[in-house]
């Protein structure tokens, strides 16, 4: 269907931070599937997983209690500081499950609304759209209603709003916004919603689909505030490429939903946990948080070194790898351009440069973005007036 506007290459393979396309041309990956290959591309640890869980066992319902989902769901736990997991397959479907849990909590105390922040993105399906674009208008109206929209990192939003709707049981939040732009929550903002949240028996829900698994520097975004929400989505770096999705939350909220309430044929299957089981291990092992943190200051650093005599760079931001470079004007065609010059980046929000590139990168890595940056941006400087 006519969903896409695709870049014109095809990738044929690839092997840590770098894509061959079909005619055998090398690119340095700094969009990584949209922060999904957290690994970089081939890496053996996720090769062998497959591998050997795809001869013993690729796929059994949930019917039946899986090992391999037993154990992830306990390593995430663990690193997201949860105690309870539901599988999925994608980002917006381990929001719509947050979405569906966090109703179940709120029914219970009479409450009917979810705050969500204006520049969200939490994803495409009905539920997650709500909760995007609030109940403003759409074209995929009528959305599921229940949702109320208020300003991001604005803690007297967030007073006023519970005021003027009472209703309002839970906050749902991206500590890091990534389609809008990569606009980080302060740590005071998130934690004086926490303790706002914590006084009136109010849910607090991260989306991390796109912060989590190390890509911020921590294992999940909020953990820098050292705030812990009651419900927490993960999905995109989690599977390194295979698709999985995860909705984490706190005993008492996980409590309130029981079988046949909410499920997923494919979530959680043997094949998909057995890849994120290698990711995690893997993170661990090469201490990878720690790198994407280093990396991460060391690329956003000589970015703001390298650029600084640039005129229409207007902010250079972010966390870990997860990094914007806001331009003073729709810069969306500045990824077909970079294209050109065998780099991959993508742009968020028309004006913003996103840089999401795999946590494995290197210092020399990240030298060849910048430089290739700043000579791109040299000559969309030269080449345009703001249009
Ligand atoms: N939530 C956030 C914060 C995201 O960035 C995204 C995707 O970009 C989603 C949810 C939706 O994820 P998916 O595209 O896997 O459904």
């Amino acid at each position: 269907m006519n969903t896409y506007k695709p870049l014109p290459v095809s990738f044929a393979r690839g092997q840590g931070v770098w894509l061959w396309d079909e005619r055998d041309q090398r690119y340095l990956d700094a969009v990584a599937g949209i922060a999904v290959c957290s690994l970089g591309h081939a890496h053996p640890a996720i090769i062998r997983a497959l591998g050997e869980q795809a001869e013993r066992l690729l796929h059994v319902s949930n019917l039946y209690n899986i090992t391999q989902q037993q154990r992830l769901a306990k390593q995430l736990a663990g690193y997201a500081r949860m105690t309870r997991a539901f599988f999925c397959n994608s980002g917006a479907e381990a929001c719509e499950a947050a979405i569906k849990l966090a109703r179940l909590f709120m029914r219970q105390r009479k409450k009917t609304t979810i705050a969500t922040m204006r520049g969200a993105f939490h994803g495409r399906t009905l539920g997650a759209l709500a909760a995007t674009v609030g109940e403003n208008e759409s074209p995929f109206a009528p959305l599921p209603g229940g949702f109320v929209q208020i300003p991001f990192n604005d803690m007297d939003a967030v007073v006023s709003a519970y005021k003027k709707h009472p209703g309002i049981g839970a906050f749902m939040l991206e500590p890091i916004q990534g389609e809008n732009g990569i606009r980080c929550a302060d740590d005071r903002y998130l934690q004086d919603l926490r303790d706002f949240c914590d006084k009136r028996n109010l849910l607090l829900i991260a989306d991390e689909v796109q912060s989590g698994v190390g890509r911020s520097g921590d294992w999940y975004a909020c953990q820098r505030a050292d705030v812990e929400p009651d419900i927490l989505t993960t999905a995109k770096g989690l599977g390194g490429g295979v698709p999985i999705g995860a909705c984490l939350a706190k005993e008492r909220v996980a409590e309130c939903i029981s079988p046949g309430m909410h499920g997923s044929t494919f979530g959680g299957n043997p094949l998909a946990c057995s890849a994120a089981l290698a990711v995690l291990e893997t993170i661990e092992k090469e201490q990878l948080c720690k790198q994407a943190a280093d990396t991460g200051d060391y690329l956003k650093r000589s970015l703001q070194a390298a650029l600084a005599s640039q005129p229409r760079v207007v902010d250079i931001r972010g966390r870990g790898l997860m990094i914007g470079i806001e331009l003073d004007d729709d810069c969306r065609a500045l990824a077909r351009a970079a294209l050109e010059e065998k780099l991959l980046i993508n742009v968020s929000a028309e004006r913003v440069i996103r840089l999401l590139p795999p946590l494995i990168l290197k210092r020399k890595e990240a030298d060849l973005i910048v430089d290739s940056l700043a000579a791109l941006l040299e000559r969309w400087n030269a080449s345009g007036k703001r249009h």
